[in-house]
């Protein structure tokens, strides 16, 4: 991996802890592998509970002189390290896809994509408004000004090794918080690159620090159980999600939550239907179905039903699945073994249950986890992917009549993430996106994540919003004064 990379240091096999580069007690390590591949591209420190407590320590006595800068002063040094990720786009795109094995394209887009919330928060670093309330006697002046919550912490998943860490990341930093990030243990190679170009960036020493380790529960715990944390930003499965906000309780830890989905896209019969199938195809298929905001759920409306399986499926088996580093690469590896079990599960699943393969089905004659990206009819609401996510290239297509029995079953779910749905008519699209009980919904396309807009869930999807103007609220207090005068 170094030798393709332009910038070999971006590249360091060693954490970053209270702006040290550091090594984990006794030379510990553990391996970062390659899944197109299977081998190993690296070997990172393997930091324990006390590692973590002094990169929180040392994160909450910088915070102070960081907090006391001006907004714009913030800013210009998130600005740079927008400026330096964007420079090094390339290289941080390699070392993305070397870890978790999307195609370098959307490797390169979700560098673009993790960098646009460093410019979006730097931004909002110098808005940070409170206001003034009319009082309510007459010698009373009442303020609210917002202030940063003091150390933020955070717990990141594999699928978006960048943009995950980033989009809380910013907020926290523009708003004066101190952060102490913990990688995925399958990808902690590019958030240790993102701490370089930090560092480089003119971060002070101190407010920023990122923890590689294996002990995922041992820092979660340190997370929840220090004192000195104030906020925990979490993005994961529901199941991780509710430990972490019981662990939280004891010290009433501020919790945002990014957690599972299980995302209904729905087509009817007036749908443009091309459109359908191309939005259905990023919906599904980016990152090989491995999103929290993937189409879960395909319900197709009777009439358009097999007209839209059959396009479906053309599309489907032009996808060129290959490894991420292989130039014309759409489709890369599942992250593990796991995964290719949990895909084969839900397909079997299904074929118990009736449904037919339209195409796909099993695993790809490249080995390794590789998955034939894959679409299946016939799937009825008793099947394990009406209610699970599925996190892979599968395309389960659900029949339905009426309007009505749709947005029932769509809704019929523990999640509230993204859903998705295709439609001409303008009175059901109205009707339509505000019956669906998610946090966010995409009317006519298949794509819907952007900096500029709120992202986040209802129900056990979880709490709080990322990115928009809302977004860096997760990481600031309100606080009231009241002035007699
Ligand atoms: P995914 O299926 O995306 O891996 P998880 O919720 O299992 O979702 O993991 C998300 C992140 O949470 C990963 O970085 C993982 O290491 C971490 N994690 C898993 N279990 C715990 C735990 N008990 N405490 C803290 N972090 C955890």
């Amino acid at each position: 991996l170094r030798s393709i990379l332009k910038d070999p240091s971006l590249l360091p096999t060693k954490a970053y802890v209270g702006g040290e580069w550091i090594e984990a007690e006794g030379g510990k390590t553990f391996a970062v592998t390659n899944p197109a591949r299977g081998d190993v591209i690296a070997h990172v420190p393997d930091l324990s509970r006390t590692d973590a407590a002094r990169a929180i320590e040392v994160a909450d006595r910088a915070r102070h002189e960081w907090a006391a800068r001006t907004g714009k002063e913030r800013a210009a040094v998130l600005r740079k390290l927008f400026d330096l990720m964007m420079a090094n786009q390339d290289d941080l795109a390699a070392i993305l896809t070397a870890e978790m094995g999307k195609p370098l394209a959307e490797a390169k887009g979700e560098i673009a994509y993790g960098a646009a919330y460093v410019e979006w928060f730097a931004e909002e670093a110098k808005r940070i408004y409170g206001e003034t309330i009319p009082g309510h006697l007459r010698d009373k002046r009442i303020t609210v000004i917002k202030q940063p919550v003091g150390v933020a912490c955070s717990i990141t998943p594999w699928n978006f090794p960048n943009a995950m860490m980033t989009r809380k990341m910013a907020p926290a930093l523009a708003a004066g918080c101190g952060f102490v990030a913990r990688p995925a243990a399958e990808t902690p190679l590019s958030a240790v690159a993102v701490a370089v170009l930090a560092e480089r960036a003119g971060l002070p020493a101190g407010v920023f620090s990122v923890i590689t380790s294996k002990r995922a529960s041992e820092i979660g715990k340190e997370f929840c159980e220090n004192r000195r944390v104030r906020k925990l930003t979490f993005t994961g499965s529901t199941e991780v999600g509710r430990i972490l906000l019981r662990q939280a309780a004891d010290n009433v830890l501020k919790c945002s939550m990014e957690l599972g989905g299980n995302a209904p896209f729905i087509v009817f019969d007036d749908a443009d239907l091309d459109a359908a199938v191309a939005g259905a195809m990023v919906s599904k298929f980016r990152n090989n179905g491995q999103t929290c905001v993937c189409a879960n759920r395909i319900y197709v409306q009777a009439g358009v039903y097999d007209a839209f399986a059959e396009k479906l499926a053309v599309a489907v088996k032009k996808l060129k699945v290959g490894d991420g580093l292989v130039a014309g690469t759409e489709a890369g590896p599942l992250i593990n073994e796991d995964a290719v079990a949990k895909v084969e599960e839900h397909i079997a699943d299904v074929l118990a249950g009736g449904g037919k393969i339209v195409t796909g089905g099993k695993r790809h004659e490249l080995g390794g986890t590789f998955y034939e990206p894959t679409v299946l009819t016939g799937v009825t609401d008793d099947m394990k992917v009406a209610t699970e996510e599925t996190f892979g290239p599968v395309a389960p297509l659900f029949r339905f009549e009426t309007e009505e029995e749709v947005i029932a079953h769509a809704n019929n779910t523990i999640f509230g993430l993204a859903s998705y749905f295709y439609a001409r008519d303008i009175g059901r699209i109205t009707r339509v996106q505000e019956a669906l009980e998610y946090g966010m919904v995409g009317v006519n396309t298949g794509l819907i994540s952007t900096e500029v807009a709120p992202f986040g869930g209802v129900k056990q999807s979880g709490l709080g919003r990322e990115g928009s103007h809302h977004g860096i609220e997760d990481y600031l207090e309100m606080k009231y004064i009241c002035l007699s005068v």
